[in-house]
Formats: structure tokens, C-alpha cells, sequence
């Protein structure tokens, strides 16, 4: 897995995509500029920014291209984007992102509920947004989504996951992320499947994409972090589902992330007090309370 400094670990901050798409609030493009602008600010290097999809299927995110336009480009700082076709890729491509995002589902109904397309209909999509986006140099990652549960087919099996990973590495992502799309995970599977995916793709760095949706998702961190994972997804405040919405399915707070992680002995290169601040922010201009614990609690208490 990732070879580098043994305490440093990488987030990828996906308020702006998955966050934004899911949340009741509309927000402007400004207004997710000036997100992505304090994002940087508190240190964030890598954001998921938007996604070149159907504006019809997620209107949220149409104003793509606008905000691509408008978001600042300081060095070091790289924006990915989800394409789920070869128009979505070349959208992607001439909007200027960094690094482009596929999604193939692992259970067979939830790919055609959520993609229209089957298991092998996604990859075959996949390869060829994968050899556009390569061709012109841009950095690639794909997720494997509901490897750890699916809301049609419950438990997934994970030798299927395993054949679609085989299948996906053969296209060489700089990334390949397992997601825990609808937050059933518990930390021995997600070791498990980790493990077992690290070894059907040792060339690959691995990224975990956990969802709170059942509280696990801290623990599951913890548990890839043992089996030496460094990547991970989290959303600031933990956006990504309506907090008064019974079946709240928000994504992991990035502020939440960085407490537990800094506390191990970890480095993201994140300020946590900052990341609170951007996320009292953030409440403000959703006009409703983020799922964050550590924004309500603050970070560790200094001595008085
Ligand atoms: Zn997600």
C-alpha cells in the first residue's frame, strides 16, 4: 500500500460533490466556491469537486463546468470530478480537472437503480473514460461501490467484489477506493476486503470511503488504518444527508476524521481548529445543524 512517511495520511475532502449532492440545501456556485476556497485554506490538497453527470439525474451539480471556471487553482491543489461516460469524461477534460472519477457498483441491482448499466456495462465504461482521461495525462481513480452491503441485494459478496477489482486494475488507477456506500461496514470486513483487495492489486493505493449512516464509520477508519490504508474520503461537517431526514445517511465529518487520526499519531496536514470553523460556516450557509461531533465538542481541551 502506500509507500511514503508511515504517520502521514491523505484526505479527500468530498463535502462539494457527495456532501452538496445529497443535502436538502441548493447552494449557489458562489456559494460552493467560497467552500472550496476555505477548504484550501484549512490545508485540504486534494477535493472532489463536482461530478460530469446527467444534470437532469443530479441537479445539484449542473452548474459543473461554472464552477470549475471559478474555483482558484493554487499549486498543489487538485480537483476530481465523477464521470460516468465518455461525455462525461470530456466535459471533465475541457472543464480543466486534475483527476478524473469513475463508480462501478458491486451488486448487480444497485448498478442498474444507480448507473443504468450493469456490473460489466460500468467497467466497460470505465475503461474507456479511464484511456481518455490517460491520454491526455490526467490522474485516475475508480470506487467500487456497496462493496460491504446493498440497499437491494443486502450482504455482498466479496469474491465478487475481488473479480470486478481484478478487472479494474488491469487499467491501471492511481486510486482505487472501496466505498461503504450505504454505511453498513464494520471494522473486521472492512480489514478483511481491504486486505484482500491490497493483494489482488498490490500496485494500487487504496482509499476508504466510509458513510456514518450506523455510526461505524470511525471505527472502520480506524480498522483500514491497521491494515495500513492512508486515503480516505470525508465530507466537512459530515454532509452528504438531510440530518432531519429519518434514513440520515451523511458521509464521515472530515473534522471528525482529523480528530481521531491526529490523536493516533497521524498527520493529514489539516488544522482541526480551522476545519471547525469552515464547518460552522458551512451550517450557515446550509441553514441546518451538520452530524459533526467534534465541531459541537472542539478539539482536544487545552489546559487552563
Ligand atoms: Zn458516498
Amino acid at each position: 500500500m502506500l509507500g511514503v512517511m508511515n504517520n502521514a495520511i491523505q484526505i479527500v475532502e468530498v463535502a462539494p460533490r457527495d456532501g452538496l449532492q445529497a443535502d436538502p440545501a441548493d447552494l449557489s456556485t458562489n456559494q460552493k466556491v467560497e467552500l472550496i476556497r476555505r477548504l484550501i485554506a484549512v490545508g485540504h490538497t486534494r477535493i472532489e469537486a463536482t461530478s460530469f453527470v446527467n444534470p437532469k439525474a443530479v441537479p445539484k451539480l449542473a452548474d459543473a463546468e461554472a464552477l470549475m471556471d471559478a474555483v482558484p487553482r493554487p499549486d498543489g491543489v487538485s480537483y476530481s470530478a465523477l464521470a460516468l461516460n465518455q461525455r462525461g469524461v470530456n466535459r471533465a477534460i475541457e472543464a480543466g480537472v486534475d483527476e478524473v472519477v469513475g463508480v462501478v457498483v458491486a451488486s448487480e441491482t444497485f448498478s442498474q437503480a444507480n448507473q443504468r448499466a450493469s456490473i460489466a456495462e460500468s467497467i466497460d465504461r470505465w475503461r474507456t473514460i479511464s484511456e481518455t482521461a490517460q491520454s491526455v495525462g490526467l490522474k485516475t481513480a475508480v470506487t467500487v461501490s456497496a462493496v460491504w452491503g446493498c440497499p437491494y441485494e443486502g450482504r455482498v459478496d466479496a469474491n465478487k467484489v475481488l473479480d470486478i477489482v481484478d478487472e479494474l486494475a488491469e487499467t491501471e488507477p492511481d486510486e482505487l477506493a472501496l466505498a461503504d456506500t450505504i454505511g453498513t461496514a464494520v471494522p473486521n470486513k472492512v480489514a478483511a476486503l481491504f486486505e484482500a483487495v491490497a493483494q489482488r492489486a498490490p500496485a494500487t493505493i487504496l482509499r476508504g470511503h466510509f458513510h456514518n449512516t450506523r455510526n461505524t464509520a470511525l471505527a472502520n477508519i480506524t480498522a483500514a488504518l491497521n491494515v495500513g490504508v492512508r486515503t480516505f474520503d470525508s465530507s466537512l461537517g459530515g454532509v452528504g444527508g438531510c440530518p432531519f431526514a429519518p434514513k440520515a445517511t451523511g458521509n464521515v465529518a472530515t473534522e471528525d476524521v482529523v480528530y481521531l487520526t491526529h490523536e493516533m499519531g497521524f498527520n493529514s496536514g489539516l488544522e482541526l481548529q480551522e476545519l471547525i470553523n469552515a464547518s460552522s460556516w458551512l451550517e450557515t450557509q446550509l441553514g441546518h445543524p451538520v452530524p459533526s461531533l467534534v465541531a459541537k465538542a472542539g478539539g482536544f481541551p487545552q489546559p487552563r
